[in-house]
């Protein structure tokens, strides 16, 4: 299958049914207030792992043959946990490679569902490139994390729920990395409400599939630490569907600054209870700065809570947080 339309995803939503839940979409009238605007979240926060990946890894996973050995992928975040997840509810085994910079808190999470963890290399490119072919002889069968029909369309249900949700969704605002989940929510929706907007929003530094789409095919960018730190890392230069599909369908790609970023943590805990990760605000981020106008119902997908306590705490109460080379200052919320 080199391409995805929505009768995969249709498919996609029968299979994952056991696996991955129908999250919640909740008003929230407090950030409404902030940004003056009508805006619900869909809170993908609620799936079992934490986050959205597990759509896609469910639906990868269980389109396997029933006599693959096991899965594999090179993560150390929410596709790791969601591989590690997926496998062990199928009963396979789950082989995740990480290097040697992962912290031990990330490392126990992915061994506490299960899975193998393997240290390789000095980096996570290293670790990928070093640790994917001596598996395979293993006959461990690789789960990408965006790039390929069964992920996206296991991430495109999102879609399908929430106009089942809000059959009134004039704007739908989704984090983009690697571009899987927008490329599936914008694949969805647009099928069942042809003039929806779905609007991508990464971070201003490093956004790879932002800097992709200007240069016209896949480019490498610098990985660099962010609040967002869920939304790093490249699209490949290989990228086979969704630089196209995410070309094709977003409306329009929109940046926000590790400030907002920090602000619209802030807000998602202070106005509407949440405890959220940097890259699943984004989309909030992009309203309060006016970056994007709340016209008509505007659904934010939130996308994951795996978030450092301490860097989350120190946020909440408005600390400063020391991010590599930059330092985010603190600001009490609403001051
Ligand atoms: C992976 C991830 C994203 C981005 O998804 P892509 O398919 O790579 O664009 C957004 N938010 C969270 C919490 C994630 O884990």
């Amino acid at each position: 299958m080199s391409t995805i339309g929505y009768q995969d995803v249709v498919a996609a939503r029968g299979r994952i049914a056991a696996l991955a839940a129908t999250t919640p979409l909740v008003p929230a009238p407090g950030l409404s207030g902030v940004v003056r605007g009508d805006v619900c979240l869909k809170l993908e926060t609620t799936q079992p792992t934490g986050a959205f990946k597990l759509r896609g890894a469910a639906n990868a996973v269980l389109s396997l043959d029933g006599d693959v050995a096991g899965v594999t992928c090179c993560s150390t975040g929410n596709h790791g946990r969601a591989v590690a997840y997926a496998a062990r509810e199928r009963g396979l085994r789950a082989v995740v490679f990480m290097s040697s910079l992962v912290p031990a808190n990330k490392l126990d999470a992915i061994r506490a569902l299960g899975a193998e963890v393997r240290i390789v290399g000095g980096s996570q490119d290293d670790a990928l490139a070093k640790g994917l072919s001596p598996v395979r002889e293993e006959g461990l069968v690789e789960i990408p994390p965006f790039d390929d029909p069964l992920v996206i369309a296991g991430q495109a249900t999102i879609g399908c729920e929430l106009v089942e949700q809000m059959p009134d969704v004039a704007t739908v605002l989704v984090p983009l990395s690697g571009g899987g989940l927008a490329s599936g929510v914008a694949l969805a929706t647009k099928a069942l409400r042809p003039d929806c907007r779905v609007i991508g929003i990464s971070m201003d530094r490093g956004a790879a599939m932002y800097e992709s789409l200007e240069a016209g095919h896949p480019v490498e960018v610098t990985e660099v630490a962010s609040l967002a730190d869920s939304l790093g890392g490249g699209i490949g230069l290989d990228n086979r569907l969704s630089f196209a599909l995410c070309r094709d369908l977003l409306d329009d790609v929109v940046l926000v600054t590790e400030d907002e970023i920090y602000r619209a943590m802030q807000a998602l805990y202070w106005e509407e209870r949440l405890v959220c990760e940097g890259a699943a605000v984004v989309g909030a981020a992009a309203l309060m700065a006016r970056k994007v106008a709340p016209a008509g119902s505007v659904a934010l997908i939130v996308t994951g809570r795996n978030v450092d306590m301490g860097q989350f705490t120190a946020v909440v109460t408005g600390k400063d947080v020391l991010l590599g080379e930059i330092t985010v200052r603190g600001t009490p919320y609403g001051a």
